[in-house]
């Protein structure tokens, strides 16, 4: 893949998490735990199940039901536009051809915020390589 700058990768993980954002069951969802269905996760209005994550007596099942109803898809979509924003509103600056920092007034770029959402997009894109 050849080298994208910081604002590609950011856009490309928005993109990323958009393109698997569609067509899933609209959050918020919630988990939930009972002996007969163990761990699951479904929506708020109880209308569809979205997960089923193990037994009651499994370890880490409820934890992972509560971590999927936490990042529903709305949480995603508002990280895609946070880093959709991040990519918009930082670019280099330059003077005399020369790099001098952020339009943000950082005197460095990737400026700070670039590069915690850099962190963020990284680690959503390192799950489609
Ligand atoms: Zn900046």
């Amino acid at each position: 893949m050849p080298l994208l700058t910081p604002a590609e990768e950011l856009r490309s993980a928005a993109l990323y998490i958009r393109r698997h954002a569609a067509d899933v069951t609209p959050g918020p969802w919630k988990s939930e735990a009972s002996v007969a269905h163990g761990h699951r996760v479904g929506t708020v209005d109880e209308t569809n199940w979205v997960a089923w994550t193990g037994e009651t007596g499994e370890e880490s099942s409820a934890r992972d039901a509560d971590w999927i109803a936490l990042f529903h898809p709305m949480v995603g979509l508002g990280i895609a536009d946070w880093l959709e924003n991040a990519a918009d509103l930082h670019t280099p600056r330059h003077h005399n051809d020369v790099p001098v920092g952020c339009c943000c007034g950082a005197g460095d770029f990737p400026c700070n915020d670039v590069r915690h959402a850099l962190a963020v997009a990284r680690q959503i894109i390192r799950g489609v390589a």
